[in-house]
């Protein structure tokens, strides 16, 4: 995408602090920056991103006092810390963002505020300060079925509302997760709910074919347009956000390979594992004598780096046959032509990620939304590979062969080819992503 030059508008972009996040409101910095307008990215201090890969931007720090509100910041007490931000960076954030409509020059006008779904109190200062206010939704827009219509969660709505997308198991995952609903989840859902109905409408890192049911139903209950623009890191390339260094040393093991025969392993930036699975991990990848990327980030098992409980001789029966790296340039990587295949923990980053690229994926979800991202993938798409239950060397073994190996799953990588042209399609002038980008900017911004 060409940076175009008539535009002279600023737009104000508000962070959650964590990868999955960072990675999707930075691409859709860098499309809107392709699309000329300024940029300023507000963010928590804590998991502040690096100013230097994106020099284009402006960054701002607000004060987060996380520290002072004593939150953790393991995924089990995800809505306490949503809370926490929500409540201590809305007055910083207001008075910056009156500051720079104090500092406005005549020919540069902000725009409108963009803000991750999780800080919805920038709704609030944006409505105070009469600016538009616009949700971004960094996971699949199925998701925000439980936002427009309530009742979905009986199941028997939900079967009669989208029948096709019975395969999700929305009602159970509902039932599963809010089994002991927290006083905290209950104030975030209620508090994103009503800042969404404030807004001028939602903009989702997804794709119109591969959620046609769910978008369709959105956009029939939905109080504002939705907006629908993904996958926002082939919209416009963007320079690297991650948190962690990569290792570019992978891509040289890669251009050895042979041709789709390799299996990349991610779990993303939260999911843990336990020193069990390491074991059973590195054994299965051993014994399925595929090549494979494995990334072991620290915390992978919590409190330790990971690599210190691979098993003894694992690494020596492996030998160049194996790559391990802390933190992987994944989206090169899935692009790479020796990749056959993506162990995922279903984040819907790396989904996206892979859909893109047309590479198969053997689905091994942890957490909340990762559930729903597996059934689209292996129920409903048919791309991709359920591994459930314990994890066992010879169900890994036996999971790998079949994605790399056998007939199932060349029927997936072909399914998944055709998935990245249908993408490819979409980003192109007058496909569904592009041309829903060109109307959020007519219906949005130029107001
Ligand atoms: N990622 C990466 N290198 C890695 C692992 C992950 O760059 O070694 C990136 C990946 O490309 C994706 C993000 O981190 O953009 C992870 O987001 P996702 O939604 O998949 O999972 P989360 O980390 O939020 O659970």
């Amino acid at each position: 995408m060409e940076k175009q030059a008539e535009n002279s508008s600023r737009l104000v972009l508000v962070l959650y602090p964590f990868q999955g996040h960072i990675n999707p409101m930075l691409q859709l910095a860098t499309i809107f920056h392709a699309k000329g307008y300024s940029i300023t990215i507000i963010h928590p201090e804590f998991n502040s991103p690096n100013p230097s890969n994106h020099p284009q931007f402006t960054f701002i720090s607000v004060p987060d006092k996380l520290l002072e509100s004593k939150v953790s910041l393991s995924p089990g007490d995800f809505m306490n810390l949503v809370l926490a931000l929500n409540k201590n960076c809305a007055a910083p954030f207001k008075k910056c963002l009156k500051q720079m409509l104090d500092d406005e020059h005549p020919c540069e006008r902000i725009a409108g505020v963009i803000y991750d779904g999780l800080m919805y109190f920038a709704q609030t200062v944006a409505d105070d300060l009469g600016l538009p206010g616009i949700s971004m939704r960094p996971t699949a827009a199925a998701m925000l079925l439980f936002a427009v219509i309530p009742q979905i969660e009986q199941e028997s709505v939900f079967d009669r509302q989208i029948p096709e997308l019975q395969p999700l198991e929305l009602t159970q995952m509902v039932t599963s997760m809010s089994k002991s609903p927290t006083d905290a989840m209950t104030e975030v859902r209620a508090a994103s709910l009503n800042a969404m109905k404030r807004s001028a409408g939602m903009i989702a890192n997804s794709i119109e074919f591969l959620e046609h049911a769910a978008l369709t139903k959105i956009g029939e209950h939905s109080p504002v347009p939705v907006f629908t623009i993904g996958p926002f890191h082939k919209l416009a390339p963007s320079s690297s956000s991650s948190l962690l260094q990569e290792e570019a040393d992978c891509i040289s093991w890669l251009d050895k390979q042979a041709p789709k025969s390799v299996i990349y392993v991610s779990f993303g930036s939260m999911a843990s594992l336990s020193k069990q699975d390491i074991v059973e991990i590195s054994w299965g990848l051993a014994n399925s004598e595929q090549p494979f990327l494995w990334v072991i980030r620290p915390g992978l098992v919590l409190g330790s780096e990971g690599t210190e409980l691979l098993p003894d001789g694992f690494l020596e029966t492996v030998g160049d046959r194996g790559c391990i790296v802390k933190w992987a340039p994944q989206k090169e990587v899935l692009a790479h032509c020796a990749v056959g295949g993506f162990w995922t923990h279903c984040g819907w980053n790396s989904t996206l990620e892979s859909v893109s690229e047309g590479v198969p994926m053997l689905c091994r979800p942890c957490f909340g939304d990762q559930f729903l991202n597996m059934r689209y993938i292996c129920y409903i798409w048919k791309i991709g590979l359920e591994l459930e239950n314990e994890l066992e060397r010879g169900k890994i073994k036996g999971a790998i062969k079949t994605l790399l190996v056998n007939i199932e799953g060349k029927e997936m990588r072909n399914k998944a080819m055709e998935f990245k042209g249908k993408t490819e399609l979409c980003l192109r002038e007058g496909g569904s992503s592009s041309s829903s980008l060109d109307e959020f900017t007519k219906r949005i911004l130029s107001v």
